[in-house]
């Protein structure tokens, strides 16, 4: 049978507001802001979740958990992802890898990013050297470098045998 490989891509903002946890790439990040949104507002998670879903062609993250459903409010964004690499399973598709960039002024996501890995490769059941995960500070410009806000990208190759 034909080895089919499909790409996704994914990108997402979130607001950061004082105060609040700082949830990134499964782990809380120790800040004094954190991201604003319906659920735990992982903004790593929600690009990882919209890349895998747009290379199975299966709309978007907000399409499958709506952020008007009382249900998904403060949600842990791990659940939406272990969810999201169910529903590619269901049509036969296996995670190839992953690579992604957040966008954060500050604090350094480096020192995380080992301990993101390991916590996603555990929720997706894949191993970490699938999984990329850069960062970058945006040099002080736009809403990233005046931290107001974190974005982040990622792109996806998915594998049906
Ligand atoms: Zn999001």
């Amino acid at each position: 049978m034909k080895l089919k490989i499909r790409t996704g891509f994914g990108y997402d903002v979130h607001q950061l507001k004082e105060g609040l946890d700082f949830w990134l790439g499964g782990i809380r990040v120790p800040h004094t802001h954190g991201a604003l949104g319906h659920s735990d507002a992982d903004v790593l998670i929600h690009v990882i979740c919209d890349a895998l879903l747009g290379a199975a062609n299966m709309r978007d993250i907000g399409f499958h958990f709506s952020d008007k459903d009382p249900k998904y409010k403060g949600i842990d964004s791990k659940l939406l992802l272990k969810e999201v690499v169910h529903l590619l399973a269901l049509e036969g598709y296996e995670i190839g890898n992953i690579d992604s960039t957040v966008c954060l002024q500050e604090p350094k996501v480096n020192p995380h990013i080992p301990a993101m890995k390991t916590c996603l490769a555990e929720v997706m059941g894949i191993p970490e050297t699938d999984i990329s995960i850069k960062a970058t500070t945006t040099e002080h410009l736009g809403f990233v470098g005046k931290k107001e806000g974190v974005a982040a990208y990622a792109t996806v190759l998915i594998v049906k045998q």
